[in-house]
């Protein structure tokens, strides 16, 4: 991202926005201060996960799960926040994932521009396609919109939730209950 660019662009933004000549003395760094905000909100452009991934040899065969990790993401319509919690089930094969890892893998699909169904999915395929190679994979992405908040729809706190289930929890039921039991503890 070219932090100069967007600047200038945001300059342009506001001027149209408040119907201005110039900026005003309350706006005059707001171009500074949103490009150094989007270029941390979206830095997951930036980032190689690939390099970042570390697994470990172990002969754990039962569900793990990764909860109520946080997200903070800017859906692609409005350019507004949505964030909210997600949730990560594997089953392993001969390899787990270090805990810090899921964090990672969610900060670097939130971090850019997104639908929520997407990045669910991009976040469920890349653990599935990794050199961590699970046996499955179920992730479930709780979000809350601003862009339907702020635009005046009658339920006060909408929740949108998306999943993407892949491997054994999709193809054997029983597994993918015991999945789905986990993640309700
Ligand atoms: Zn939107």
């Amino acid at each position: 991202m070219d932090k100069k660019k967007v600047e200038s662009l945001v300059k342009e933004l506001l001027i149209e926005i408040e119907g201005e000549s110039n900026l005003r003395e309350g706006t005059l760094n707001t171009p500074k201060r949103v490009a150094n905000a989007y270029s941390e909100i979206f830095n997951g452009y930036e980032q190689d996960l690939e390099e970042d991934i570390t697994i470990f040899k172990a002969s754990y065969s039962e569900i793990i799960i990764s909860k109520d990790i946080r997200f903070y993401s800017m859906c692609e319509h409005h350019i507004l926040p949505y964030y909210g919690k997600v949730d990560i089930a594997y089953l392993p094969f001969e390899h787990i994932l270090g805990i810090s890892k899921f964090a990672r893998i969610v900060n670097y699909f939130s971090h850019r521009l997104n639908v929520q169904e997407r990045m669910t999915d991009n976040i469920a395929n890349y653990i599935m396609n990794s050199n961590l190679k699970p046996r499955g994979v179920m992730v479930i992405v709780k979000g809350t919109h601003l862009c339907e908040i702020m635009r005046g729809v009658k339920e006060p706190n909408p929740i949108m939730i998306t999943s993407a289930i892949k491997g054994i929890f999709k193809e054997n039921i029983a597994t993918r209950n015991e999945a789905l039991q986990l993640l309700k503890i």
